[in-house]
């Protein structure tokens, strides 16, 4: 709207300092059916600017915010005054009321402690209504009832009802009005309660049976031995067991699935169909020899088919360590490979469903950058449903002053105005609903919807501990508290639907069936051929063999094709000399730099058919301006990806760059790759000291997940590592660390120095078929290095070196002394021995690291059998990188008499120092120290 007009209408209107969302809510039924709102609105409302077709959310957008300057605007003309019936507009503002707040008044918690705040707007009185207007008849706006007015006494109640039952919508958050309107017309046309035949009432039954009946079950016949009882939230499984239902019944084939201890179990058997006899057999210490540590059973996996109305769905729940909320990236992840498999674009196919505490959710970080991610060309899965199992205690934390800061545990998710349903985890049928809701918002508009189950933990925070010590009046109300069941059961015999027997009848036939130690899970079904195949990959080591080689001519004609770029796109002047560079090379008239031999290998693969898939800060361009996957038309703005114009037919490109953050991204590309074999799947972080900021993923997950679960995963990490005088932040991926977490072959840690040693690095990871985890000790200074450069023979003819012996001619007779290193100080090293014309000592780089490539060093060194003076240089500290872990395998491998020395920076608590100069000093002594030369002052 023009602002003159505006504020024309603004100054003229009788409205000003109105209640702005009580005039929106107008508004929008007015927008609706302008007869609908009383007369004296319609006549102001045709005064403004008519909502244009086509974008009626922006026009809608600017006149709303008018209406909010309107109601800052002090009131000069009182609606009633104006005789506009002021009852009429009191109503309105009820039913706004009781949308915006009724939640707080809702009957949430089981065991009845909540001090829930008195919300004076809930009242009519507050409205200036009182019991004489409530014969008479007000229009209802724009509340989604079927008829257009009710009587305020009637309308008061269906609102209590609606808002204040067993279930608290909490969804005037959000923005967009089609979403609340959505949730209105849901909730509102129901009075905010499901219905349910007596067939739909059984089957909740049941399922309430099963989850009681198998914690029962399993306190009997294990007592004491920790089980994460499920017991208070047993809603749990009537609950995801429809979301897969419902989500199978629109179109879903996959749902995967993360929670963490509580109620594990209870999942495990009662919804993927584990069979008892097995969690029997874990309970009593049995292990399958197939796994290598093993893990506790509450952290364990499992996949099944779920047979639906609408076909099988297949479930996967992700295994998880202890660290409560990490798994929920790791499923997203998950989510997102099985989507890319399936061509599912918006997630119509792959539903996400993760389990939090109420706790967790609140007080982990990790949570909100997974919201942030949750709408993300990189990371979105179309909507993540998340269940909140809120027992009202964190083990033995529950005051809400000590876990959080607001009133809910679930206001993080407000942050990407996710809808909240809070409900009643003793209303089944409530909890039902909700879950039925959820799907079809998710289902919907694609985005993260939440369902707070508002519980209670029968037992201590596992079944051997005494919760009475920390809470003494939850766990006296708790004993004397019935089941969820329990209640169900009688509420069923009292309406008529299932009576006692019946009841009773489920519970005997649930205790049969554990008794016989079958599949309890009258959906289950083996799991069909849709998975992804591992079977290539499973018991590999690292020496399988696989086939690399490619020709010059295919390595130049790929190169030329990525390096031509179409007429129209305008290349800013760096980056154009970058690709007219690239030309060059693929010609073979310039050696290939580092940039080139890392594009090189992914095109290589791209070519191949593989999927890459490459996300972390600024990828696209690259930290350190070297890779340029991503241009950027200077005329207009656009991205143009080279590499996804190989071919006609060629592999899936995927470069993001990624959220700030590392924690999540990291859990959620663990999730992805291992999810999905057949790629190239890279995460790189900006610098490679911030890959700390991700270090649950790197304990729990990619370093253990093999030995602890037996799943593999082949992602690549590129982690910028070089020390170049930047200070303590930007020179150390904290190398040491990834080596101490080295045993079992379970990761390969490497420092490539040459762009055909990237090259073959990156596509060894594909082609060999291995999956597991590869750390890269990335350059920075070397991506521009004269020295590090590559011919296109060297790209075609070799594969990668684990090890690369001296390149200069020297005599190896006459070597006295022979120095191993790793990464960019080689260069240093080569450039001092070259100044000095030292010819007798040899310089080994050792680009593996981890697995220690034994046979391959002891095989350059049968030439310097005579000497027995070795060193290890290392630029970092000696308690970092990787002296206290190599020496012990480069000793190994050194003829007997020979001693392995030192030379590098002395220990230090900070990884590099912070003065440029002081830097310098160093690195120049550590090379010295190697060569055996002077130091000069
Ligand atoms: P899912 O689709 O995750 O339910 O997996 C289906 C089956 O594929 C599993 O039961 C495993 O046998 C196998 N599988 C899935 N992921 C992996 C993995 N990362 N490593 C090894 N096998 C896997």
């Amino acid at each position: 709207m023009h602002e003159g007009t505006m504020q024309a209408w603004l100054e003229s209107s009788p409205f000003a300092g109105g209640n702005a969302s009580y005039i929106e809510e107008l508004y929008e039924s007015y927008l609706e059916d302008p007869g609908s709102v009383p007369a004296e609105w319609k006549v102001e409302f045709d005064k403004l600017p008519k909502v244009k077709d086509g974008s009626p959310e922006a026009n809608f957008s600017q006149i709303r915010e008018q209406f909010r300057v309107m109601a800052s605007q002090p009131r000069r003309v009182t609606v009633a005054g104006d005789g506009v019936d002021a009852k009429q507009v009191k109503v309105l503002q009820l039913i706004n009321a009781y949308r915006f707040r009724g939640h707080q008044h809702a009957n949430l918690d089981p065991l009845g402690l909540w001090q829930q705040e008195r919300v004076a707007e809930l009242d009519p009185a507050f409205h200036s209504l009182d019991s004489s207007d409530n014969d008479k008849t007000f229009h209802v706006g724009s509340l989604a009832v079927k008829d257009e007015t009710m009587k305020l006494g009637a309308l008061a109640d269906l609102l209590k009802k609606t808002y204040c039952g067993s279930i608290g919508a909490e969804y005037m958050h959000i923005v967009n009005t089609e979403e609340k309107r959505w949730i209105q017309s849901r909730v509102e046309a129901v009075a905010g309660k499901g219905s349910f035949s007596t067939e739909d009432k059984t089957r909740i039954l049941n399922s309430l049976t099963a989850a009681e009946g198998l914690e029962k079950y399993l306190g009997a016949k294990f007592p004491g031995a920790k089980r994460f009882s499920l017991e208070g939230g047993d809603a749990l499984i009537p609950m995801v067991k429809e979301m897969i239902r419902r989500a199978g019944e629109q179109g879903v084939k996959e749902s995967v699935i993360g929670m963490a201890h509580r109620g594990r179990l209870n999942m495990l058997v009662n919804v993927l169909g584990k069979k008892p006899q097995d969690l029997f057999d874990e309970f009593a210490g049995k292990h399958k020899d197939t796994l290598g540590s093993g893990d506790v059973k509450y952290h364990m996996g499992f996949s099944s088919d779920f047979a639906t109305p609408g076909g099988n769905v297949h479930l996967a729940l992700a295994f998880n360590p202890s660290h409560l909320e990490i798994v929920n990236p790791v499923v997203m992840g998950s989510v997102r490979a099985r989507m890319d498999r399936r061509g599912d674009q918006d997630g119509s196919k792959v539903l996400p469903i993760t389990v939090h505490g109420d706790s967790a959710i609140a007080g982990q970080g990790v949570v909100a950058e997974t919201f942030n991610m949750s709408q993300t060309r990189a990371y979105g899965v179309g909507g993540t449903i998340r269940i909140v199992v809120n027992n009202q205690v964190g083990f033995t934390t529950s005051k809400q002053e000590d876990t959080r800061s607001t009133q809910y545990c679930t206001d993080i998710a407000k942050m990407v105005q996710a809808p909240i349903f809070h409900v009643n985890g003793d209303d089944p049928e409530a909890v039902v609903f909700v879950s039925q809701l959820a799907v079809d918002y998710r289902n919907t508009f694609k985005r993260d919807v939440v369902i707070d189950l508002v519980c209670y933990r029968r037992h201590g925070h596992n079944e051997a501990d005494e919760p009475n010590a920390t809470q003494p009046l939850m766990y006296q109300k708790i004993k004397s508290h019935p089941t969820p069941r329990a209640i169900y059961a009688e509420r069923l015999a009292a309406e008529g639907s299932v009576n006692a027997e019946q009841a009773k009848a489920l519970s005997d036939n649930y205790r049969d069936q554990l008794d016989k130690g079958e599949c309890v899970v009258e959906e289950w079904r083996p799991m069909s051929e849709h998975s992804s195949d591992w079977t290539p990959y499973l018991n590999k080591q690292f020496d399988a063999q696989y086939k690399s080689g490619i020709s010059t001519d295919k390595l130049a004609q790929l190169g030329t094709t990525l390096a031509t770029m179409p007429a129209e796109v305008k290349l800013q002047r760096q980056v154009g000399k970058i690709y007219e560079d690239r030309l060059t090379m693929s010609k073979g008239e310039k050696a290939l730099d580092w940039g080139m031999g890392e594009t090189l290998a992914y095109a290589t693969l791209l070519d191949e058919g593989y999927h890459v898939r490459i996300t972390g800060q600024d990828v696209g361009r690259g930290t350190f301006f070297h890779r340029h996957a991503v241009v950027h038309d200077q005329t207009t703005g656009n991205e143009y990806l080279p590499l996804k114009h190989l071919k006609e037919e060629q592999g899936t490109l995927d470069i993001y760059d990624s959220v700030l953050s590392e924690e999540a991204v990291l859990a959620f590309e663990y999730g992805y790759s291992s999810a999905e074999p057949n790629g190239l799947f890279i995460w790189e972080a900006q610098f490679g000291d911030f890959v700390n900021g991700a270090q649950v993923v790197i304990d729990q997950f990619l370093s253990s997940g093999e030995q602890k679960w037996g799943r593999l995963c082949g992602l690549t990490m590129l982690l910028p590592h070089g020390y170049e005088g930047q200070g303590p932040e930007h020179s150390s991926a904290r190398l040491e660390r990834f080596l101490q977490l080295c045993a079992d072959d379970n990761m390969q840690v490497c420092v490539p120095s040459t762009p055909a040693q990237v090259f073959h690095m990156l596509r060894r990871q594909v082609v060999r078929p291995v999956r597991r985890p590869l750390i890269v000790m990335s350059p920075k200074s070397l991506l521009r290095h004269p020295l590090a450069v590559s011919s296109l023979d060297e790209l075609a003819a070799e594969s990668f070196q684990n090890v690369i012996g001296e390149v200069d001619s020297l005599d190896p007779k006459k070597v006295k002394k022979v120095v191993f290193c790793a990464g960019k100080v080689y260069y240093d090293l080569l450039d001092a021995r070259r100044k000095n014309e030292i010819s007798d000592i040899a310089i080994v780089r050792v680009e593996q690291l981890y697995p220690f490539p034994a046979d391959e060093v002891q095989k350059v060194l049968a030439q310097y059998s005579h000497v027995t003076e070795f060193a290890w240089c290392q630029e970092e500290p000696k308690n970092q990188g990787a002296w206290y872990f190599i020496q012990h395998d480069i000793r190994e491998a050194l003829p007997a008499a020979a001693k392995l020395g030192y030379a590098g920076r002395k220990a230090s608590a900070a990884p590099a120092v912070g003065y440029a100069s002081v830097h310098a000093q160093q690195q120049q002594a550590l090379v010295a120290d190697a060569l055996n030369l002077e130091v000069k002052d």
